[in-house]
């Protein structure tokens, strides 16, 4: 029912219901969960089928699909919807609210996304989102349901809970770096402090030649880390903050693994640990790049917190999740292994464990990127690990 046709008590209960959603939005600081609770709110509010936000991403130029209520990630997470030549573009352009009677005749409806989505969208509303002066993205209402049509409170209360959201999503994003970039500063001191003392060291007259060498090297590893620390902090940084986008397509398990392998099998060597495979012949989906850092991340601690003369196994299998089939790969090392009370901090970031410190240098950030690569795929992570004998780590991925 429209707010229009409400009697009294159902526009006062909309009313409520509206400053509920608000108050909600501005006490969640998890993206994810914001964004879940913003489209739900709007379908409730709007009377509609379905609903989708729409953020603007400034590296791209365009706006991009952040949530789709009824719809699966994979399905929009590719879609760049472009700024001219669409509706959700207009909007996000003029500022301003448009309903669209019947997409059809509609000569800006962006088709792509009717292609390539399930949802037939016939009508909808959409509104700017705006934050501090600032468009940041759109919120669309798809689909009136009963056969009714948008009406001024639809757009007067989508409007209102657009702006509400706006801001929530701009603390959410907030609160996430303020909190990220506090631990971050912390994790960069230890090889900064070690610089700045190899410095004062060299600066020293009476130091040695071969002491000399040695402090060079010490100094070539602490900055080869900072490097490393501070691209793992960037990839965390855009997978935590959901502006890492996927670019999915079919690939080979075999190929990619062997890949894997070349580049580890020198760090393998020097410790003289072996690789060995299982059969690996699965035709997977996924971001390519991404699940190859994913499994680079796994060999190298593999080789890292493995002994001397250890073994690693690859291996994969099919297996069923509800309808979908996934691979499940598994890394096996012989390694330290991990104890039960550390296992379930693993995939939490900079989490190392302090045992493992003067084992291999390393930031705590691999697993944690792991997590997150592997979860946007609608997979799953996790662990079994018995000390002294080793651990497996597992990763399921959908099937192409
Ligand atoms: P990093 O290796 O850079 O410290 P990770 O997030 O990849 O960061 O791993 C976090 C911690 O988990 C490591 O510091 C180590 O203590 C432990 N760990 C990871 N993989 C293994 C493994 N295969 N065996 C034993 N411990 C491991």
């Amino acid at each position: 029912m429209s707010a229009e046709t409400r009697d009294p008590q159902s526009l006062l209960s909309h009313y409520e219901y509206l400053i509920e959603i608000s108050q909600q939005l501005t006490s969640t600081l998890d993206l994810t969960e914001l964004l879940r609770k913003i489209t739900a709110g709007a379908e409730q509010l709007t009377d509609t089928e379905a609903s989708s936000i729409m953020l603007y991403d400034s590296q791209v130029g365009a706006l991009r699909f952040e949530v789709t209520s009824n719809l699966n990630p994979d399905q929009t997470e590719s879609i760049i919807i472009p700024i001219e030549g669409s509706i959700a573009g207009w909007i996000f352009q003029h500022g301003e609210p448009r309903v669209i009677e019947d997409v059809t005749t509609e000569p800006s409806y962006f088709g792509q996304v009717a292609d390539t989505v399930d949802l037939q969208t016939r009508n909808l509303l959409g509104v700017p989102m705006r934050a501090h002066d600032k468009v940041i993205g759109v919120l669309e209402a798809l689909n009136k349901r009963d056969g009714q049509k948008f009406n001024e409170q639809d757009i007067r209360t989508l409007t209102t809970l657009a702006s509400q959201a706006a801001i929530a999503i701009e603390n959410a994003r907030l609160f996430q770096q303020s909190d990220f970039i506090a631990e971050m500063v912390h994790e960069l001191r230890t090889p900064l402090v070690a610089l700045k003392a190899s410095t004062s060291l060299l600066l020293r007259p009476d130091l040695p030649e071969d002491k000399r060498e040695d402090t060079i090297l010490t100094m070539r590893a602490e900055t080869e880390r900072l490097i490393r620390m501070t691209s793992e902090f960037l990839d965390l940084a855009r997978l935590e903050s959901g502006r890492a986008h996927l670019n999915v397509a079919p690939f080979e398990l075999d190929k990619l693994i062997d890949e894997c392998v070349e580049i580890v099998k020198h760090q393998a060597a020097s410790k003289d640990v072996t690789i060995d495979m299982g059969d690996l012949d699965f035709l997977l989906k996924g971001d390519r790049a991404k699940v190859k850092q994913v499994l680079l991340n796994l060999l190298t601690n593999a080789i890292k917190y493995n002994r001397e003369g250890g073994t690693i196994t690859v291996t994969a299998q099919s297996s069923n999740d509800y309808d979908t089939t996934y691979t499940e790969i598994a890394v096996a090392d012989t390694g330290l292994g991990i104890s039960p009370e550390h296992q379930k901090n693993m995939f939490q970031k900079f989490f190392r464990v302090a045992d493992a410190e003067g084992y291999a240098h390393g930031t705590g950030l691999g697993l944690a990127i792991a997590r997150h690569i592997i979860e946007a795929h609608s997979g799953r992570i996790w662990l079994e690990s018995e000390q002294g004998v080793g651990s497996t780590f597992y990763i399921t991925l959908p099937c192409a």
